[in-house]
């Protein structure tokens, strides 16, 4: 497995493999890209309600087929949580993401 990629703050970031969409024709599901994937997992592990005001932005719930979630989630390692202050200083506004660093 190999580590997330995070941006300069240390929050997640699609790694660049990963695409959104699959070939429905291929697909194993039948109704492709209409699951959500949660980049902040384990969910057991965002307890306090700063961590879960993080892993419940809309920046980090993608919506994704199935099939390439499962895809991400079995190449890469769960996202490092931030640390505290980054936690809240994303929860305040005030970490943007750079503009070729977004997950969507
Ligand atoms: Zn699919």
């Amino acid at each position: 497995m190999k580590p997330h990629p995070v941006d300069e703050y240390g929050l997640a970031i699609r790694p660049p493999d990963i695409a959104l969409e699959c070939d429905p024709e291929f697909c194993k599901y039948p109704n492709p890209y209409m699951d959500r994937q949660h980049v902040y997992h384990p969910a057991a592990e965002y307890k306090t309600p700063e961590e879960k005001r993080l892993r419940r932005c809309a920046r980090f719930v993608v919506r994704m087929c199935r099939c390439q979630h499962e895809e991400w989630d079995n190449a890469y390692a769960p996202p490092p949580k931030p640390d505290r202050d980054t936690i809240v200083a994303f929860n305040r506004g005030m970490l943007s993401p750079a503009p070729n660093q977004t997950l969507e």
